[in-house]
């Protein structure tokens, strides 16, 4: 038997270097709990059937002593990634049948690594939500009580990690995404600077916003896949240079920025500030230096994002127009053939945005919306440089609360929404950050999340290292 609740990378490594087991044993020991528990948590939209033969190619790269840290081990991968041959949907009916024709970025990387792709994961549809409840198939369960959400939208990733049905994972992050889940199901969850990643083979959802990243268990393991997939990508202009993270690491001991007066709103869960409270005074013992920090235009954050994230949408999501790929219904004419396919192939969640873009977009609201909007990001991100100057990182909750009830909040967009008024900021300002487990309320995870100047990453993964003492 394997160990799977307490693998990491770089043990599953060594293990099947030395013969324990081999990567055929680990991804058959995946598979058997993907069996016994997906039927009730729902992480996996489907399970790779080549899943074995994946595995042996890679046991073949052991023998042949060309193995490197991430050959045969099993990944779980959101469904708006694409995987050349298979089947990609970002969990809408919109895009029932549709076998991509290309490997993302990201997914070519990991392939020469010789990694093993379990299966495709849940997520609310075309990536907009908090809960998988917008899923087209299900809602995704948190593996720590069935009765509560694994959050979104990349909760099929986060709980197929954190029911031992994958070893890592990939998600997409355009306003928390990775890291909400991440700190729902007691996992690290990173969202990359900006352009480190490419975006190349995922599924828009915000253009300006949009980072493909990783789920792991430790942040050594969230640190190895981001080393892989990141880099530079003639297929995506907006990826920056790896050079970007040659200098930044740093033996020096970290200050760490609070914007106290951003946490002093009542909407924030009591467990949620006293492990927040108990996490500040942990860094402390660890030598950090605490120091308040001022972000003073923090609270238009969220409304910022969800008028720019909405434009985007509005205009990304224009190319479903059931033509060529997914579902089609036939109107009356060509248009009527459009409204009359993305009408029954959109759900609620991705129509309402689409509408309210489309609104934000149109002429007379673009300045009074769209633009205001964009200077207000940009205020906010000088702000964050601002304060970068006096810290090296800034820490607050990853979310207001710990995971909730399936159903509590769907009929509430608001109440969604507000799920993100941490995560969202990382976004617009193109920042890096990091949400890492930081203990429990009652038998829910709760995290903490970490948030760097651009590029780095390195700062994050120290910090968060030594607060986990990995
Ligand atoms: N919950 C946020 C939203 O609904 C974030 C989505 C995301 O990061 N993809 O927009």
């Amino acid at each position: 038997m394997i160990d799977l609740k307490n693998l990491t990378i770089k043990k599953a490594h060594e293990d099947i270097k030395s013969g324990k087991y081999s990567a055929v044993d680990l991804t058959k020991a995946y598979l058997e709990e993907i069996k016994k528990k997906n039927p009730e948590i729902n992480a996996y939209l489907e399970v790779f059937k080549d899943a074995e033969e994946q595995a042996q190619a890679a046991d073949t790269r052991f023998k042949a002593g060309a193995a490197t840290l991430l050959t045969g081990i099993p990944f779980a991968i959101k469904d708006n990634i694409l995987i050349k041959g298979r089947r990609a949907g970002s969990a809408s009916k919109i895009l029932e049948n549709y076998h991509a024709t290309y490997d993302a970025t990201v997914i070519e990387k990991l392939k020469r690594e010789g990694a093993v792709f379990i299966g495709r994961t849940n997520m609310d549809e075309f990536a907009m939500g908090g809960s998988t409840e917008n899923s087209a198939y299900g809602v995704t369960k948190n593996p720590y009580d069935t009765e509560r959400v694994a959050g979104g939208s990349s909760g099929g990733s986060a709980a197929a990690l954190a029911m031992d049905g994958a070893l890592a994972a990939l998600g997409s992050d355009t306003g928390g995404s990775i890291r909400q889940p991440a700190s729902f199901c007691g996992l690290v969850g990173l969202k990359a600077t900006y352009g480190a990643v490419s975006r190349n083979g995922v599924m828009a959802m915000g253009s300006s916003l949009d980072q493909i990243g990783p789920f792991a268990k430790t942040v050594t393991d969230a640190e190895i896949i981001f080393n892989t997939i990141k880099g530079n990508d003639s297929l995506d202009s907006t990826t920056i240079s790896d050079t970007t993270y040659k200098t930044k690491k740093t033996d020096k001991k970290l200050t760490i920025g609070i914007p106290k007066a951003f946490l002093k709103g009542d909407g924030i869960n009591k467990d949620v500030l006293k492990n927040f409270e108990e996490s500040i005074e942990n860094f402390k013992k660890l030598g950090y230096e605490i120091k308040d920090v001022e972000l003073p235009n923090i609270a238009y954050s969220l409304p910022v994002y969800y008028v720019i994230m909405p434009a985007e949408v509005s205009s990304n999501l224009s190319r479903f127009d059931g033509v060529r790929f997914g579902l089609h219904k036939d109107g009356k004419d060509g248009i009527d053939d459009y409204f009359e396919t993305r009408g029954a192939g959109f759900g609620k969640e991705v129509r309402r945005r689409v509408l309210l873009g489309t609104y934000i977009l149109s002429s007379g609201y673009y300045d009074a919306y769209y633009n205001r909007a964009n200077a207000l990001r940009r205020v906010i991100t000088s702000d964050f440089e601002t304060a970068f100057k006096t810290v090296d990182i800034i820490l607050t909750p990853t979310t207001p609360a710990p995971a909730f009830k399936i159903g509590e909040k769907i009929s509430d967009p608001v109440a969604m929404y507000l799920e993100d008024i941490f995560t969202v900021t990382a976004n617009l300002t193109g920042m890096p950050a990091i949400s890492i487990p930081s203990g429990v309320s009652g038998k829910l995870p709760l995290g903490i999340q970490m948030t760097a100047l651009h590029g780095n990453e390195a700062l994050l993964f120290k910090a968060g290292k030594e607060f986990l003492k990995e």
